[in-house]
């Protein structure tokens, strides 16, 4: 009797599981190249939008562009029955806020939120980029296609949104068009000053910029591989931080860095065709991008971008030189491979929106002895079946090892030796998903 219990619970288990698994498949399945390139040429076709350009015409400058993005968000929330609230966030800057800014203007940013069902509090975001550039960023007239850079995270942020919202999340989940890019990442500190000013508890920002590019200027062409940026440690960390990790640990470890393993162990596990490659920086070498604004606030986030870039359509007058083709045209999207980091960032959101939440306070122990001690405050959350302790050796970039443990707030590891080892906690949701996995931010004290 007892045995045909535990099956029946075994079979209960595996079938919640397999239903979160089940829709990320669809989900993947879900992304639309055709909606994508459709979205991509709509957004060159405004001709300019760098962030300057005319804001009243109907049919060109960043005003259209704006207003279009914002209509399409609305246009996908009729669809779901008002599942999203879609807003325009702005702030004003002035010649003053930077040398590259050549009037003063609003940056006006599009944001759809899809609220949590039981933590609406709690933001998983997406973001792709609505201004673009030509080869002098302080010309706001001539044109400025910006098909890869970046239409292409913009479209793929709308369509996320588009496959996002025939289903229901717990967490909320946050499409985000973004505005001055160009000119300094001034729509990503806006708005990543309004999540703060609105306490949102942000469990990750994906940045997504140029997603559409195979045909790289060091002559690879690849459509499997895609970076994912993340800086090592919080810019925000305190001195004592800094000080503790020197004797403890935590140098590759920081919150951005869990979010891109999350990433990355998402996609090995769900999409097995692509090649997610973590780069330990914050971004490109002296390159920028809107994610670092919500790093400079503490929050986690990373780029998620192509693996090989193509300079001559980037950042360029389209024109033709010595038999070179320059300029961010449509021609150098490739559609399909938009479609697979759409589908990234999607099956990340949605693990996210599903997931529960983390563990606080996870603190380590085992100096001087042959056993590791974890220890943590469990989270409210009456999802979560359990806990997840994952290991690695400090050389190897993703977690290697793991153990659930079950619902408990602490746990030795016997015979594993905390020196050899980094540590994490991670919680376990009845429906098969986890949260990130925390590191430990203290040790374990007499
Ligand atoms: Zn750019």
């Amino acid at each position: 009797m007892f045995r045909f219990l535990f099956i029946i619970a075994f079979l209960f288990s595996q079938l919640l599981f397999s239903q979160t698994d089940s829709k990320l498949y669809e989900i993947i399945d879900g992304v639309s190249s055709k909606r994508i390139e459709k979205d991509v040429i709509t957004l060159a076709n405004f001709r300019t939008r760098n962030t300057f350009s005319d804001t009243i015409s109907s049919s060109e400058g960043i005003g259209a562009a704006r207003r279009w993005i914002k209509s399409e968000f609305e246009s996908i929330s009729k669809d779901c029955k008002n599942c999203l609230t879609v807003f325009y966030q702005k702030d004003f800057v002035t010649t003053k806020d930077g040398e590259r800014i050549p009037k003063d203007a609003w940056i006006v940013n599009v944001a759809a939120v899809q609220k949590g069902t039981k933590y609406p509090n709690r933001y998983i975001i997406m973001t792709g980029d609505i201004d673009s550039r030509n080869s002098d960023t302080m010309n706001f007239t001539d044109d400025a296609p910006g098909a890869n850079d970046n239409a292409s995270g913009m479209a793929g942020t709308i369509e996320a949104a588009r496959v996002l919202s025939k289903y229901k999340f717990e967490n909320s989940i946050v499409y985000l068009g973004l505005s001055g890019e160009e000119q300094g990442l001034f729509g990503g500190k806006g708005f990543a000053e309004y999540a703060k000013k609105n306490n949102w508890e942000i469990i990750g920002v994906l940045n997504n910029d140029m997603i559409g590019n195979i045909d790289g200027v060091d002559g690879v062409i690849d459509n499997r591989t895609f970076r994912i940026f993340s800086e090592p440690t919080p810019v925000t960390e305190t001195e004592k931080e800094r000080k503790m990790r020197r004797s403890y640990g935590g140098e590759v470890d920081g919150n951005s860095r869990q979010l891109a393993r999350y990433i990355h162990k998402t996609v090995s596990e769900y999409m097995p065709e692509m090649n997610p490659m973590m780069v330990y920086r914050l971004d490109r070498f002296g390159r920028g991008g809107h994610h670092r604004p919500f790093n400079d606030l503490g929050y986690a986030g990373v780029r998620i971008m192509e693996a090989h870039e193509n300079y001559n359509r980037q950042h360029q007058n389209i024109r033709t030189e010595n038999g070179i083709n320059y300029g961010d045209v449509i021609a150098g999207v490739n559609f399909e491979y938009a479609k697979k980091l759409t589908s990234v960032n999607a099956i990340v959101l949605a693990s996210f929106g599903w997931s529960p939440k983390e563990p606080k306070n996870v603190l380590i122990g085992g100096i001087v002895a042959p056993n590791t001690i974890l220890k943590w405050v469990k989270s409210d959350d009456d999802s979560i079946i359990g806990y997840k302790i994952y290991w690695r050796l400090t050389t190897s970039p993703q977690w290697e090892y793991s153990r659930f443990i079950g619902n408990v707030d602490n746990f030795e590891l016997k015979g594993i030796v905390i020196d050899n080892y980094y540590f994490g906690v991670a919680s376990v949701s009845k429906n098969g998903r986890e949260s990130v996995v925390v590191f430990p931010k203290d040790i374990i004290r007499p």
